[in-house]
């Protein structure tokens, strides 16, 4: 069976199917008649959870490091702790309740405690206590626990969607590619799987219900298809695609230590996009000539409460000292939209993607964005830090922004701590009205950067999730284009300049156009740096640029969609 999806990160995978989905968890107040039974059903539960916990912890110590495999047994000491054990037994005993009620009112008990606490690495905890009960519950309640972190052999995940976490925790070593229904190019899942370099297709719908567990299965990510159970002729067609494909990653190392300039010698900076300090090294290694990028949203993930400002900042200076000389743009936290975070709010909005997201977002919870600010201020030593703000929409926002600056330096300074005063301050460029008004906002800022993936769906008002209004990513439409020029030129005339770090940055049949309108950086996923600087050479600018002025007065995506194939055969 063949599904076609949208291809979200290139390359072939062959392999077997985990499927990967969670079952909500609910209890009931129903009574038991065996006390002791209930207790050893208890304990049987504990044991059980010891067993896979020690097991995870593990694995996270050979496959990652010591550190991460602590807290694991930070998870053990709270699975034997002799108070939530005894409570529970207690009301087991006297209330003749079922042990996963009971456990799990006895650790609502708790939670709420450490919740309420003023110590945040108290507060932490909490997070940790669910995280362990949840496993114990699904235990009693027989529940089965579709658990990456217990892969023993590559497989590659089938599921409706992952959650930002879930793709935070992947493990590349056994994760060889994934299938998901919900889900566009631009989404989190995509973008991450493109940092991973693991080949994935999202927006295939009904997969789930045609998988199973084990089950053979192909991921062609780059034409976006997925066939289930192919036969023996498939097989052998895919892994000869597979071979070239990794032969021509090979011949792309060469362009490792080039200069990325066209064949007429105009220079454009290619960089790269990271979502955490692991991802850096991939940037190098892909001759990434900067980090254009910095996601840090993905640093307060997977986790119950925001990151402290010396966490935060431990994680910007590692960023920026690996990086050395090379600019480093730190973009301050984008959460709203698809990459909700309870702890932060758990307002229920009805359009996300509208709503209370990125700047308005830190612009509200002051303490969340002070932090964030003093931690890049504190890092901006170690390195070439620039700060970019998410989603600007009127010069008011930028200015209170940057006004939070000011008070995080003036402080900072008080308490005789070291900064560097002199750091660019950028804004990405997604919402129609700031690349409207990009003349004005040049006179504020350092440079911009286009988000593409916002910019389209919020000047084609498509959801860039859902994959019915998927054909109005429109990423040639003279539309966008037009916007994108008015941003170059507004940031030019004022001595500024204007990268793109969304996700046609890296798109290889769009980068003439790019070239054209004279783009002064462009930063993508690092698996895509080699290829786009291949390609950059190949091109002429002063062609690039005659093809950018036939396509603004085209009225079509697929007009300019032609006008690049007829011109630009590579
Ligand atoms: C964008 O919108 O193009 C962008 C780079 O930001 P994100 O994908 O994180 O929203
Ligand atoms: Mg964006």
């Amino acid at each position: 069976m063949i599904v076609k999806g949208i291809g979200a990160s290139n390359g072939i995978s062959i392999g077997k199917i985990f499927k990967l989905y969670k079952e909500k968890i609910t209890t009931n107040d129903n009574k038991i008649d065996d006390v002791e039974k209930e207790i050893e059903k208890f304990d049987h539960a504990l044991f059980i959870s010891e067993l896979e916990i020690k097991k995870i912890r593990d694995k996270t110590v050979e496959n990652i490091d010591k550190k991460h495999g602590a807290i694991f047994d930070a998870h053990i000491e709270i699975l034997k702790d002799p108070e939530l054990y005894s409570e529970t037994v207690k009301k087991i005993k006297i209330e003749k309740l079922n042990s996963a009620k009971a456990f799990q009112s006895i650790v609502d008990k708790y939670v709420n405690i450490f919740k309420e606490m003023n110590n945040e690495y108290m507060r932490e905890r909490a997070g940790d206590i669910l995280d362990v009960s949840d496993r114990v519950l699904a235990h009693l309640l027989n529940i089965e626990i579709k658990d990456p972190g217990l892969l023993e052999k590559e497989v590659i995940i089938v599921a409706e969607e992952l959650t930002p976490t879930d793709t935070v925790s992947l493990n590349k070593r056994y994760v060889k590619g994934f299938a998901t229904e919900i889900g566009g190019r631009t989404g989190h899942s995509a973008i991450m799987a493109r940092t991973l370099e693991i080949p994935a297709v999202v927006g295939t719908k009904k997969i789930m219900e045609n998988s199973s567990d084990g089950d053979s299965i192909i991921i062609d990510g780059k034409e976006g298809l997925v066939i289930l159970n192919p036969d023996e002729y498939q097989l052998k067609e895919y892994k000869e695609k597979e071979n070239k494909y990794k032969e021509y990653k090979e011949k792309l190392k060469k362009f490792k230590n080039k200069e990325s300039k066209t064949k007429d010698g105009k220079s454009i900076e290619l960089a790269g996009n990271i979502g955490s300090p692991e991802d850096v090294e991939g940037v190098l290694k892909n001759g990434g000539e900067g980090i254009g990028l910095y996601r840090t949203e993905f640093l307060f993930m997977g986790k119950q409460y925001c990151p402290t400002e010396e966490e935060q900042f431990q994680a910007y200076k590692v960023v920026l000292e690996r990086m050395k000389e090379k600019p480093v743009i730190i973009r301050t936290l984008d959460i709203g939209g698809d990459k909700s975070l309870e702890y932060i709010s758990n307002v229920k909005e009805m359009n996300p993607f509208l709503g209370h997201r990125a700047i308005r977002l830190c612009l509200e919870q002051h303490d969340i964005f002070k932090d964030q600010i003093r931690a890049l201020l504190r890092a901006s030593i170690y390195g070439n830090l620039k700060i970019m703000f998410p989603m600007i929409a009127t010069i008011e926002e930028l200015r209170d922004a940057k006004n939070m600056i000011r008070i995080c330096k003036n402080e900072l300074v008080e308490e005789g701590v070291r900064i560097n005063k002199d750091i660019d301050i950028g804004i990405m460029v997604e919402v129609p009205s700031t690349a409207l008004l990009a003349d004005q906002f040049a006179k504020e800022v350092d440079f911009f950067s286009i988000g593409t993936n916002d910019l389209i769906q919020y000047t084609f008002a498509a959801d860039r999730m859902n994959e019915k209004v998927s054909y109005l990513y429109q990423p040639y439409n003279p539309a966008l284009l037009r916007l994108i020029k008015m941003v170059v030129d507004a940031s030019h005339k004022e001595g500024k300049w204007t990268g793109m770090c969304g996700e046609i940055a890296g798109n290889e049949k769009i980068i003439p156009l790019l070239i054209g309108l004279e783009l002064d950086e462009l930063s993508m996923s690092a698996s895509s740096i080699l290829k786009i600087r291949e390609i950059i050479g190949k091109i002429e600018f002063e062609k690039a640029k005659t093809i950018v002025k036939q396509a603004i007065n085209m009225n079509s995506n697929k007009d300019v969609e032609d006008l690049l194939e007829e011109n630009f055969n590579y």
